[in-house]
């Protein structure tokens, strides 16, 4: 592929004059300091226009892979294109493993970073958690290298690429892990409102799918440690008879292994397998951020709205993220909840339940994902980031001309 046309879900056109495939930093500093505008493009998983610019859109997918392990520091630097399903099981060969993993392996680290991605777990907070340092070529071309703890870092972690592009990333390691994955069907909504807290704590990671329909919740995901024992039934749920797809009845192939079979956490934290998910999208997603306290009363105002969201609505996905200091991530500054919601690619149909939810969510002042789709007014978005001036300083000071600012970022972080 010598262009990048449209995002993995099709229906954004990016509106780049030329895009560049530089195999070098030198190049990427030299396509920098020529283009008054550009944007870096990672997996082009995101469903809105983030990652557009009507300049030089550049993808790193022709770096040179960087995958180097420090063992005594715990960490690995890589590279600004790669993907989790490149380094993942370079790692695990290597008796290493990333702590926490998205639902599929497919995103590139820089990009899914950039937008405070995340897995599920009580303990665990977004992927943007893991990165130690990362090294920028900023607007004059120049290389910015920052690390955890410098003063500008906790800016410039989830900078939604508005700060230059990412080169490398140094990232925190674990020693390799092996989990099972148990799927629990039917659970009963109001001991899951009642149970929410012990039920997210119940294994490493956990996972809820529903259809917001009637009294139940179609499904829990656990995701927990082989020697442990094997969890007790959750909620009144029972265990699913086979391996089952998020999409209750669905096909389940190019899922990860399920029933208790153990394996390499990079093949059990995500829900698809390497290289499982299609090459182009057919499904919208959008995914809303409140505090985990109010997990339960979100629960039961997202039900109570089930006319308006039926129609758009493929599946829904219930994850919990802890606390992190990043700027802009929607995990910022308390535990959180995240509520997912995969929809039918029909925007009309979309744009009613988002409607729907975001007003029945209006009172726990959601986040939404930056990645995903939205109709919050840009005012009431930047009012939930009380470090935001600090951001569209901390952007300022090193894209003084806007080169790498973009009409979403124009919108959701500069405008007004
Ligand atoms: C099937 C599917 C499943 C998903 N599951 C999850 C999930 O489990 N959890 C979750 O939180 N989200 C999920 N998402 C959303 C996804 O994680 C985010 O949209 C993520 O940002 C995508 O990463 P990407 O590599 O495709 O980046 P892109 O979408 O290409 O870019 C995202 C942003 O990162 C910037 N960027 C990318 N690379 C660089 C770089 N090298 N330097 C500077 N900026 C850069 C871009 O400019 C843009 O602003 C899912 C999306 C899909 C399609």
């Amino acid at each position: 592929m010598n262009q990048i046309s449209h995002n993995w879900a099709g229906h954004v056109a990016f509106g780049a004059r030329s895009t560049h495939f530089p195999r070098s930093l030198a190049e990427v500093q030299a396509l920098v300091r020529q283009a008054p505008r550009v944007r870096t493009v990672g997996a082009r998983h995101s469903f809105n226009a983030i990652a557009d610019t009507p300049g030089a859109l550049l993808s790193l997918r022709r770096l040179e892979r960087r995958i180097e392990i420090d063992p005594a520091a715990r960490t690995v630097t890589v590279d600004g294109g790669i993907t989790y399903a490149e380094l993942c099981p370079r790692l695990d060969a290597a008796g290493w493993a990333l702590a926490n993993l998205p639902s599929v392996p497919d995103f590139t680290v820089a990009g899914a970073t950039s937008t405070a991605t995340h897995g599920s777990g009580d303990a665990h907070r977004n992927l943007a958690a893991a990165v130690a340092a990362l090294e920028i070529v900023t607007a004059s071309g120049d290389l910015l290298v920052l690390r955890r703890g410098e003063p500008e870092f906790d800016g410039a972690v989830v900078g939604l690429g508005a700060l230059g592009v990412i080169t490398a990333l140094t990232l925190d390691l674990v020693p390799r892990f092996e989990l099972r994955q148990d799927v629990f069907h039917g659970l009963d909504f109001d001991a899951v409102t009642e149970g929410f807290e012990a039920l997210m704590a119940s294994a490493y990671s956990v996972s809820l799918f529903t259809h917001w329909a009637g009294d139940r919740v179609d499904q829990a995901w656990l995701k927990g440690h082989p020697d442990a024992s094997p969890p007790a039934l959750p909620c009144g749920g029972r265990p699913a008879p086979g391996e089952s797809s998020p999409v209750m009845g669905r096909d389940p192939t190019g899922t990860t292994a399920q029933l208790g079979v153990a394996g390499p956490s990079y093949d059990r934290l995500p829900h698809a397998r390497i290289g499982a998910l299609p090459a182009i999208g057919t499904e919208f997603q959008s995914e809303y951020f409140v505090a985990r306290r109010d997990a339960p009363a979100a629960m039961r105002a997202i039900r109570k709205i089930e006319a308006a969201l039926h129609p758009a609505l493929i599946v829904s996905e219930i994850r919990t993220i802890a606390a992190d200091t990043f700027w802009l991530s929607t995990n910022h500054g308390g535990d959180s909840v995240g509520f997912h919601f995969s929809l039918e690619r029909d925007w009309p149909l979309v744009k009613v339940a988002l409607q729907a939810l975001e007003a029945a969510l209006a009172p726990f002042a959601p986040r939404p994902h930056w990645g995903k789709l939205f109709v919050t007014p840009a005012a009431d978005l930047q009012a939930r980031y009380p470090r935001l001036a600090d951001f569209r300083e901390l952007a300022v000071r090193h894209d003084p001309g806007g080169k790498f600012r973009n009409a979403f970022l124009d919108t959701y972080v500069f405008g007004h």
